[in-house]
């Protein structure tokens, strides 16, 4: 017989952070910097946790050059060559410590992650990314490369669930992608039926990896800087964003004019967009889990940047937290059925 579990599971949109009493004079005065000493690797990092998605259009170098000058961090897609790796590398040094290079599980493309780290040594992250990172063969991959590369970072995902957090973290991954089915253009949830509200899968794996001394990355599911902020009040070590980096200057694709209206294109990493880009199509034994969207141009990056910190440093300063690092242990949750006044939208 199916089991049902009867816990309610939350996203963003179920909460709200409770504001606390606080000594905090201005939001100028709020640390968002952390510092993280990875499990496995050893390695350590310090910057904004907060980064670009590995999708071709807002993971690109364009991207990591001007994330990387606000200390923020960018996973670079897995579709530009070894040549377009050197140039970058040879032209943005400083920009190699905020990037990780992407890889799937497959053969082609672990070769070519390999030869980009052989060529690029200061590439000190690794982004093993799977729609699924529930299968054997993932976790087997995970040991693989942590086998071939002893002191470079390993993000590795995408789960949300405590026990395969674990499983992943013991295989060799320093830092786990939490998120199945919220992204803006994913269709995941609809084609298949799985998933795991964001929210709950974020304190849930959180809780499993800080266990372990692992980190996690809340991937997917942001549509406003309150989202980023509750990410990390639920015990997120990093935040992902796809759709809020969406629309940019720095994004890969044209900027189209349309009714009037200038526009870009974000699509899904498995949208049929992207698989008749780089595979010829969608294949026929799966449907494509992702869609295409047009999204209003936005500029440059720099202001949204702007606007997620500012809301970041706000939130904090809500609750009485002096650092980012503190947030989690200052939040409250309470579970809203309305996030705000929708009489003017
Ligand atoms: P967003 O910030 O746009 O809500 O979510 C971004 C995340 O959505 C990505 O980092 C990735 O994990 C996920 N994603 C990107 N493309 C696809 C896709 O085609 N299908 C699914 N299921 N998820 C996707």
């Amino acid at each position: 017989m199916p089991r049902v579990e009867e816990d309610i599971k939350l996203d963003f949109k179920d909460v709200l952070f409770r504001p606390k009493r606080s000594s905090l004079k201005s939001r100028s005065e709020v640390d968002l910097k952390r510092t993280f000493t990875f499990r496995n690797s050893k390695q350590t990092y310090s910057g904004i946790p907060i980064m670009a998605s590995n999708m071709d259009t807002v993971g690109t170098f364009e991207m990591a050059v001007v994330l990387s000058k606000h200390n923020l961090f960018t996973v670079i897609h897995k579709h530009y060559t070894l040549e377009e790796w050197k140039k970058f590398a040879a032209n943005h040094p400083e920009c190699l410590e905020h990037v990780a290079a992407s890889s799937g599980s497959g053969q082609a493309d672990f070769e070519k992650l390999t030869s980009i780290l052989e060529a690029i040594p200061l590439i000190k992250y690794i982004c093993l990314d799977v729609a699924n990172g529930y299968s054997e063969h993932f976790v087997e991959f995970v040991k693989n490369v942590r086998a071939r590369c002893p002191n470079h970072t390993i993000m590795a995902g995408n789960v949300v669930t405590g026990e395969m957090v674990e499983e992943l973290i013991l295989a060799g991954a320093d830092i786990i992608k939490v998120g199945i089915g919220p992204g803006s253009v994913c269709t995941t949830r609809s084609k298949t039926g799985v998933g795991y509200p964001q929210l709950s899968a974020v304190i849930e794996c959180a809780d499993s990896a800080h266990g372990l001394k692992g980190h996690i990355i809340s991937d997917g599911g942001c549509g406003c800087p309150g989202d980023v902020a509750k990410a990390f009040g639920a015990g997120a070590d990093f935040v992902m964003l796809g759709g809020m980096f969406a629309g940019h200057d720095q994004c890969a694709g044209e900027i189209i004019e349309k009714n009037g209206e200038k526009i870009k294109l974000f699509y899904g990493m498995s949208s049929d967009t992207a698989m008749k880009k780089y595979v010829g199509g969608v294949a026929e034994y799966r449907a494509s889990e992702g869609r295409t969207v047009e999204v209003p141009y936005k500029g440059d990056v720099e202001n949204t940047i702007r606007d997620i910190l500012g809301g970041l440093r706000s939130t904090c300063t809500y609750v009485g937290a002096a650092k980012l690092k503190e947030l989690s242990r200052r939040t409250t949750f309470i579970r809203v059925t309305q996030q705000h006044n929708q009489i003017f939208s």
